[in-house]
């Protein structure tokens, strides 16, 4: 079949929309896509928003996820619902504010939106 072919790594993945963006984000990575701005994690194959709680998702090098006052990761709190995410860092009580913290958040609530707008067609 022509279109497994194409989705390559991603056959064994259900949701199929899931499945055709993250091929096209390995695509769009490959030709100068910042990783970090991908709405689909290659790793656990799923939208970012739902593994981002992942301990592979804290880049301390980065500061992704990472609070660099308390020097210590930030969890994402993703409240499916009511369409929010948050974080806060459970040291100082913050929102960790970096571009990499922003970028990651922005990355999460456009993966929520376009989760669920596929999910209504
Ligand atoms: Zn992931
Ligand atoms: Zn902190």
């Amino acid at each position: 079949m022509a279109s497994a072919q194409r989705m390559g790594r991603y056959v064994g993945v259900r949701d199929r929309r899931l499945a055709a963006r993250l091929s096209a984000e390995d695509r769009a990575e490959a030709r100068g896509l910042d990783p970090f701005d991908r709405l689909t994690c290659r790793t656990h194959r799923h939208w970012v928003h739902r593994c981002v709680s992942s301990a592979a998702h804290v880049v301390v090098v980065t500061g992704h996820r990472w609070c660099r006052d308390c020097e210590r990761p930030v969890p994402v709190v993703v409240d499916e619902l009511a369409g929010e995410i948050r974080m806060s860092c459970p040291s100082c009580g913050r929102f960790p504010d970096s571009p990499a913290n922003r970028q990651l958040l922005r990355a999460c609530r456009r993966s929520l939106a376009v989760a669920r707008a596929a999910r209504n067609f």
